[in-house]
């Protein structure tokens, strides 16, 4: 069962400006998923639209098999947002936001007490329950706004940014009470500015720029990818075109200097005799960075290139 199904997924602003360009994404029932993309890449309108926030142009939505359009009333009873902004009235305590939540879902008194518990248990607020929420630490009231995402069970968590701002001991405590949430069933997505967050968190990733997806799949494939060291080779005599090199990716970049994708396992030693066999002698050697975040700007970099 696929939790979301986005299909040609378009909208343009009143102002006349196309914040998604056709987009199609999938995600599995269970999964933990990354959306990621620049500032502008168009996530929270896509969040927005799939959270009934904000109206889609043209394209489908579909929740858990429930068709956003034909059948909001149910597509929207299965997700849970956290937003980026802390939105709760700080004046109340904590038990009281949960709990009103419920009521919004038509949850009677009762089960809502029990669910709100819960949610608190979870997210490892009960003791401060009874606190008006403005005394809470930035962390806690991160979790108070994932308590109350929770408390009608929905089956899809949509992250906003959960961690921004927050510092590096929390963010982890966060990391394990997402991965917690997630065990027990619920399918996440989430974005996030901090990559290595989306690596140590998630299963799928999609990445977005300019109101396109870019990039659609698992994560261990795509750190597969990543296992590739890129270096730029300077040669000491110019060369009419890349040598084939087996188990190397070469590429001419001009006459004297070349690019090669190294995968880890084969190292540098027989690319040298290879380009010794081939009468290419190697000045120099840079080395590209091959973090996810070199292939994040990769990918933002290329697409934009695309569209000039
Ligand atoms: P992200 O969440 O990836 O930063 P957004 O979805 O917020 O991106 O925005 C995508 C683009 O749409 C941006 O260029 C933004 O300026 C524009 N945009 C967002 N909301 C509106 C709006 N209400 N009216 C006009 N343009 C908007």
């Amino acid at each position: 069962m696929k939790a979301l199904s986005i299909r040609k997924l378009t909208k343009k602003y009143n102002n006349g400006f196309e914040a998604l360009k056709g987009i199609d994404l999938d995600v599995d029932s269970g999964d933990f998923f990354a959306l990621l993309g620049p500032n502008g890449a168009g996530k929270s309108t896509t969040i927005g639209i799939i959270s009934s926030l904000v109206n889609a142009t043209s394209g489908s939505v579909t929740i858990f098999g429930h068709d956003l359009q034909k059948d909001r009333e149910r597509a929207k009873t299965c997700i849970g947002l956290v937003p980026q902004e802390i939105n709760f009235n700080q004046f109340e305590t904590v038990k009281h936001i949960v709990q009103i939540q419920a009521g919004y879902y038509g949850i009677g008194q009762k089960e809502a007490k029990q669910r709100t518990e819960r949610c608190l248990r979870q997210m490892d607020l009960w003791t401060q329950r009874d606190t008006v929420s403005r005394r809470l630490s930035g962390g806690m009231k991160r979790r108070v706004m994932i308590a109350r995402a929770m408390v009608h069970s929905p089956k899809l968590l949509i992250l906003d940014e959960p961690t921004a701002g927050v510092d590096i001991e929390i963010r982890r405590s966060m990391w394990e009470l997402m991965e917690e949430v997630n065990k027990q069933g619920t399918t996440i997505i989430l974005t996030t500015h901090y990559l290595e967050e989306a690596e140590s968190l998630c299963r799928n990733i999609a990445i977005i720029n300019n109101g396109q997806i870019v990039e659609h799949s698992d994560m261990a494939s795509l750190l597969n990818r990543l296992n590739i060291d890129h270096f730029v080779l300077d040669l000491a005599e110019p060369i009419k075109s890349a040598p084939h090199c087996t188990g190397y990716q070469i590429d001419k970049i001009s006459d004297r200097s070349l690019s090669v994708g190294v995968p880890k396992e084969q190292g540098l030693n027989k690319l040298f005799e290879m380009l010794t066999a081939h009468n290419i002698k190697v000045i120099s050697l840079k080395n590209k960075s091959n973090r996810l975040e070199q292939m994040f700007m990769d990918l933002i970099g290329s697409s934009a290139a695309e569209q000039s």
